[in-house]
């Protein structure tokens, strides 16, 4: 029987006076694998925000069977929720293997004796980053700086990941390795992945599950294969224009 992991009621988020998110309620168990679609300002990057408790909110969110909400970043980030943010946030002047290093100390202290073997295991994860360990974060591509954002994320072993838009700027054939690696991820390390994405296409071949966000409120929700043929996305995004199918990367 799968347990809960995470657990968000009637999750409200505002900027300022304007209301962004409109009460959300999702869940997610553990060692599943929930793909969040949604166009351009739907609410994608606050949810994960507000999940890892970096914007306040109101509404519950139960992490592990504990309420968080009153939970600070660093104390949440603790607890095992990683977080990969838009745009990656890796530091430029410092090497791969420094970046990765940084990651380990989002653990509680007292466990981050196994670092050799974090190591060991980001790496054979993601190969090219073994291969340029001693090189600055800054000249690694688009693709690579990803990895290195996702591998560092790891390095706290989490067991919640949270990431948001990973296909961004990235080339299809990176982005399918990408995905495949998040795939492995979730296989051999047990972690739960909650990915916010754009590119719909490529997303729903890791996915179980599919949450539609539109307009900061849950527009569809299902196990994948209610999503496979797009009509469901389409209709939840941008009504039914085969416009709306190619923004989001579904065939028609
Ligand atoms: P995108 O794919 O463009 O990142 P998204 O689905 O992640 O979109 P959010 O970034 O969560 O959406 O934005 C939700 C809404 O909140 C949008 O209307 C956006 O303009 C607004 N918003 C986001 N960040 C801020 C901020 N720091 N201050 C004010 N409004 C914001």
């Amino acid at each position: 029987m799968s347990t809960t992991l995470l657990k968000t009621r009637r999750l409200v988020a505002h900027y300022g006076s304007v209301e962004v998110l409109h009460g959300i309620d999702l869940a997610l168990s553990d060692g599943e694998i929930v793909v969040l679609l949604g166009p351009n300002g739907a609410g994608k990057t606050t949810l994960l925000r507000a999940i890892s408790r970096l914007v306040s909110t109101q509404g519950a969110i139960e992490y592990d069977a504990v309420d968080i909400t009153g939970w600070s970043g660093a104390r949440t980030a603790r607890a095992g929720v990683g977080h990969v943010p838009e745009g990656r946030g890796t530091f430029v002047d410092l090497t791969v293997e420094e970046n990765l290093r940084l990651g380990s100390l989002a653990r509680p202290r007292d466990q981050r004796v196994r670092s050799r073997e974090d190591f060991a295991l980001v790496y054979d994860t993601f190969p090219v980053l073994a291969e340029m360990r001693g090189r600055q974060a800054g000249l690694l591509s688009g693709g690579q700086q990803q990895m290195l954002a996702i591998g560092r994320a790891l390095m706290a072993r989490p067991r919640l990941l949270l990431i948001d838009e990973p296909s961004l700027g990235i080339a299809p054939l990176l982005t399918r390795q990408l995905f495949e690696a998040l795939a492995r991820i979730r296989n051999e390390w047990s972690i739960s992945l909650l990915i916010a994405e754009q590119n719909a296409r490529l997303s729903l071949d890791i996915a179980d599950r599919v949450i539609v966000l539109a307009g900061g409120r849950v527009a569809a929700a299902g196990p994948v294969e209610e999503f496979r043929d797009g009509d469901v996305i389409k209709r939840a995004y941008l009504g039914e224009t085969d416009g709306g199918a190619e923004a989001i990367g579904v065939k028609k």
